[in-house]
């Protein structure tokens, strides 16, 4: 039976290639859905999926954007991530199998005949080289269904390619970290805004993912915690209780965002200085060691006013700076 309109499903990062890899498909009469997930760690700066750029690109190509949550069900791969891990606590492979799988659900739904991405050979080093590519392609359950446009001349023939959806001419040999021909392609097809590539997730910076190993290791890893270790100075006081301290009146707000019913939030009742959250079990000590810290980044020395506050009470502590090595003995 003839298909009246081919449609595809297309994973949408909000970055460049995977744009490019939609505009492939459009201009040979594809209607595309971007589906654009949504972890706990996509560098969105107030935790918002408002400010993705999915939203910008979606408007300049004319396409349908659906937005996924796959908060939980990412932290379940990160746990455990069958392919491992990449340079630093970054599950690449997995995570693309776990948005693939979705995004085969989603073919399903919508009676799509193929999802597009915007992966380029050779780009990444864990998850696109050649038989990385083709891992991912067969543990995601999509098969010949799966086509990579910028990249598809240089892998294995794809359905819509075999059965002549797609002409070959409209696609691409792209491989490597270099960025000349993504680039001229914009400009071709009139894409103007779109982010530079960053790089990937959080989860690729060694210095927060130490955080995340630390909320792993210690049986705490969920979206809300993920959340708040993002922002400011890290610290571990107990098993049961990390501490999380602005560094800036930028962080201060954002961690003010962060603020749930059970935390203890600490600032200094009169002088400036950082906002801070204490997650977990606390004891009257923890409490103590925790307005220690806040009164080291309120002034160099002497006694500072905390005022600490939980589940609405109140209480104002006169306390001590925490001498530097201790502190450092909690920074994570
Ligand atoms: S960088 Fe992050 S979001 Fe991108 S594939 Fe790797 S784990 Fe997934």
């Amino acid at each position: 039976m003839a298909i009246e309109q081919l449609k595809a499903i297309a994973l949408l990062s909000g970055g460049l290639d995977s744009a490019l890899a939609i505009k492939a498909v459009q201009i040979q009469g594809v209607d595309v859905l971007a589906v654009h997930y949504v972890i706990p760690f996509l560098r969105y700066e107030h935790e918002t999926v408002c400010e993705s750029s999915a939203y910008s690109i979606c408007a300049q190509l004319d396409c349908r954007l659906r937005i996924v949550d796959i908060s939980e069900e990412f932290l379940e791969v990160l746990k455990n991530p069958p392919h491992g891990y990449g340079r630093n606590l970054n599950p690449c492979i997995d995570c693309k199998i776990l948005m693939l799988k979705k995004a085969k659900e989603i073919m399903h739904q919508e009676r799509a005949q193929f999802v597009i991405t915007g992966e380029v050979l050779n780009q990444r080093p864990m998850s696109q080289h050649f038989r990385s590519l083709q891992e991912i392609e067969k543990k995601s359950g999509l098969g010949g269904a799966l086509v990579r446009p910028l990249s598809a001349l240089l892998l294995s023939v794809t359905i819509p390619q075999e059965k002549g959806w797609l002409d070959q001419k409209h696609l691409f040999d792209i491989s490597g970290r270099g960025r000349t021909r993504q680039i001229s392609l914009a400009k071709e097809w009139g894409l103007i805004e779109y982010p530079w590539p960053g790089g990937g997730c959080r989860l690729t910076d060694a210095s927060f993912s130490q955080r995340v190993a630390d909320l792993l290791t210690h049986d705490a890893l969920s979206v809300a915690n993920v959340k708040l270790s993002k922002r400011g100075r890290f610290f571990r006081m107990t098993p049961e209780l990390f501490f999380v301290v602005g560094r800036n009146e930028k962080e201060n707000g954002m961690l003010g965002e962060q603020i749930h019913p059970d935390d203890t939030v600490f600032y200094p009742y009169i002088l400036p200085g950082p906002t801070a959250i204490a997650r977990g079990k606390m004891n009257d000590e923890d409490i103590i060691s925790c307005a220690r810290i806040v009164a080291r980044y309120t002034q160099p020395q002497g006694a500072v006013e905390i005022k600490i506050t939980k589940n609405g009470t109140e209480q104002v502590m006169s306390v001590s700076q925490l001498p530097q090595d201790e502190l450092k003995s909690f920074l994570r």
